[in-house]
């Protein structure tokens, strides 16, 4: 049966990543909505003449009308990296969370459509649970630098609930943990993609504060893998579930293990250096994936080691084809 997919935010790191996984599947029709605010349509190029996928060029801060039959819907749309999230563009990121996730929910109530919300470990802000399970409620500072998208996420979730207990409407919402690999923006300013493209440019990697702060990485793969089997769970698994690799590393260690990998390629004398932390830049996390285990069958497969092997490849290719395109203008 032919199935009728729609996913915001489908230009961005994750977003183009679910595209080209689900429209390998013949019966699903992808029709991807962005803003390219952060996303790109080079992240789609490659399948954008496919008569399966259609883009849209759209802000999910405004109502969406589509004519045909919408059967799923991912909403993964709003900027996620801190750079691109706060500052000036605060504001529009609570509004892309809010009224996004009011907008998509009034779609999905008219078409009687399943709908996922990319929630984020950000809802547990400074943990004082480690690792985070689900039904931790979290420490967020309400009017911090980040409370633009913790809070803007935390009340989308609030707002996926309440269509379910009003409407009924069809919900899974995942919390998804620190994200890496191949279509991540080099400017997108996150850790990973930093670190990696600095290393390949021969620069100093920049650790904010002394790098003792952890994160848990998943490579994109794993992820979109989840994110798929959320969406086809028995319908009274509504979660919220914690999406992510439960591998704990501190910044320092990230920094070192790809100096050393970058250095085994490209043979360059790379070193730190210490920047600075930004506020309520979270101490410790790691998600506890014992629901996602048990209920959906799903751990992470790809180890950070040869998930960054991957990553400084693609971005080893993707800075020799800009300073190729340099080159030649
Ligand atoms: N970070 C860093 N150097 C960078 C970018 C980020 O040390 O060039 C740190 C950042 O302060 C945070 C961690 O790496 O402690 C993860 O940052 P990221 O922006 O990737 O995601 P977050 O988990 O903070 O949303």
């Amino acid at each position: 049966m032919v199935k009728t997919i729609l996913i915001t935010g489908g230009t961005g790191f994750i977003g183009s990543n679910l595209c080209k996984r689900l429209i390998q599947d013949e019966n699903n029709k992808i029709i991807c909505v962005d803003n390219n605010y952060t996303g790109s349509l080079d992240n789609v190029r490659d399948i954008i003449d496919n008569p399966r996928f259609t883009f849209i060029e759209h802000d999910i801060i405004k109502p969406l009308n589509i004519d045909e039959k919408i059967d799923e819907i991912y909403n993964l749309a709003c900027p996620a990296s801190p750079p691109a999230y706060q500052g000036d563009k605060a504001v529009f990121t609570t509004m892309t969370c809010v009224y996004g996730a009011i907008n998509m929910l009034e779609l999905a109530r008219k078409n009687n459509a399943k709908i996922l919300e990319s929630s984020t470990s950000e809802v547990y802000g400074e943990p004082l649970v480690h690792p985070q399970v689900e039904t931790y409620r979290g420490n967020v500072n309400p009017i911090g630098i980040r409370a633009c998208y913790d809070e803007g996420k935390r009340c989308a979730e609030s707002l996926f609930f309440d269509y379910n207990r009003i409407y009924g409407t069809k919900i899974k919402v995942i919390r998804i943990f620190n994200t890496y690999g191949p279509l991540m923006d080099p400017n997108d300013g996150r850790v990973v993609s930093n670190f990696i493209c600095q290393a390949l440019r021969g620069e100093d990697l920049t650790i904010y504060g002394d790098g003792s702060q952890t994160r848990s990485f998943c490579y994109v793969d794993d992820l979109v893998d989840v994110i798929i089997k959320m969406m086809n769970s028995e319908d009274d698994f509504i979660g919220p579930v914690n999406t992510g690799n439960p591998g704990e590393f501190t910044i320092k260690q990230l920094a070192d293990l790809v100096i050393e990998k970058v250095n085994k390629r490209n043979n360059k004398n790379l070193k730190v250096i210490y920047k600075p932390l930004p506020a309520d830049d979270p101490t410790q996390r790691r998600p506890d994936i014992t629901l996602a285990k048990s209920k959906l069958g799903w751990e992470p497969t790809i180890k950070l080691n040869e998930g960054l092997d991957k990553t400084i490849e693609y971005f080893a290719q993707r800075i020799l084809s800009e300073e190729q395109k340099l080159v030649n203008v």
